[in-house]
């Protein structure tokens, strides 16, 4: 007794039987009653390695998608310094995904020498702007 854990449907993250909803995403546990599978507890799969993991397009919007914000600094970088701009507000608001999984039921995101390298990018545009406006 007790060792009876019960899967989330949504994340699969594994729950108490007794937990109402999933303690990762919240999504209700009950509905999934007739789906439930008793673990063996010496083998303790916290998560499931990819069938879990909530899809990359439904779960991350666009506009934190690593390919979007890489895509749009790039264009930024020579063309639109507005796209650039928006990039920044991204990457000091919260995490750019990756679409590859962290193995923890999550995407791995932009690490934070990641995300300083393309503000100090942004920086070094910034300044060449003010001196070629300065110079004129
Ligand atoms: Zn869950």
């Amino acid at each position: 007794m007790g060792n009876a854990n019960i899967r989330c449907p949504q994340c699969g993250l594994v729950n108490f039987t007794t937990a109402a909803e999933c303690r990762r995403c919240h999504s209700p546990l009950s509905a999934a009653a007739s789906d439930r599978t008793v673990l063996d507890p010496a083998n303790p799969s916290f998560v499931t390695p990819t069938g879990g993991l909530p899809d990359y397009k439904t779960a991350v919007p666009w506009s934190r998608r690593s390919s979007t914000n890489t895509a749009f600094l790039v264009i930024g970088w020579f063309l639109c310094p507005l796209l650039t701009l928006w990039c920044c507000l991204n990457l000091l608001t919260g995490e750019i995904y990756y679409d590859t999984p962290d193995g923890q039921g999550g995407y791995r995101v932009w690490s934070r020498a990641n995300k300083i390298a393309a503000l100090v990018l942004v920086g070094v545009w910034v300044v060449g702007v003010i001196i070629f406006i300065a110079e004129r």
